[in-house]
């Protein structure tokens, strides 16, 4: 919001609309509602148990390729309507605020450690266009503010406009995004860990099919990060 609005309109909660103390936060009730997974201190969670096969066969002399990977939340209806409904809000702020709430609450855990760039799970340019905006890219936006880290969206590109996950079967959205991301060699992820992110886990094949353009570079380690996953 501008800045000079802020004066004319009092903060609001974006989802429940009720009177905040401070601009672009959840109030204390929708944030207690948030069904958090607990993932960043359990080993092998759910988002771990989907890419974990990627380090597999796995030559001793080379570092691990996917380090580890958490959800902040479980995409139920609550975190549906905050996720995807900007009603009164622009739904960036939105994603950008729960970026920034994830990260706050998962700093102490390490999860974040070692972590050198965060790369959102990029969209097509023609959904860019259509959309206005990347959700995942927003959510990287509120984590960079909390972590202090670059955010890198030129290096993995969606080369392939694909129909919404969301509308396909399981095994449809596997073949949905084979050979969807490109990236452009030679690349500047040689020795460095980046965090994937992502708005919603479900199969975890847009993210999996990321991961495939990047294991070819040998030197770069890959963490998972999403704000939610689909019990
Ligand atoms: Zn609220």
């Amino acid at each position: 919001m501008h800045p000079l609005l802020d004066l004319f309109y009092p903060a609001l909660c974006p989802v429940c609309l009720r009177g905040v103390d401070a601009l672009h936060t959840l109030c204390d009730d929708c944030l207690r509602r948030l069904p958090r997974t607990e993932h960043h201190i359990l080993r092998e969670n759910k988002i771990e148990m989907l890419f974990n096969d990627i380090n597999r066969p796995r030559k001793q002399w080379y570092k691990p390729r996917f380090v580890r990977g958490g959800a902040w939340l479980h995409y139920d209806d609550h975190v549906a309507q905050v996720i995807h409904t900007g009603k009164f809000f622009e739904q960036p702020e939105v994603d950008m605020l729960l970026g920034r709430q994830a990260a706050t609450e998962w700093l102490d855990s390490g999860f974040f450690e070692g972590i050198d760039l965060l790369v959102p799970v990029p969209i097509h340019p023609n959904r860019l266009r259509e959309r206005g905006y990347n959700q995942s890219e927003f959510v990287c936006r509120g984590l960079a503010e909390v972590l202090h880290l670059p955010i890198d969206t030129t290096t993995l590109l969606r080369v392939r406009d694909t129909p919404k996950q969301s509308q396909l079967t399981d095994a449809e959205r596997i073949t949905n995004v084979e050979h969807a991301f490109h990236i452009p060699v030679p690349t500047p992820w040689h020795n460095r860990h980046i965090l994937l992110v992502d708005d919603v886990i479900t199969t975890g094949a847009t993210v999996r099919n990321c991961i495939k353009e990047i294991t070819p570079i040998r030197t770069c380690q890959i963490s998972v990060f999403s704000l939610s996953t689909a019990r």
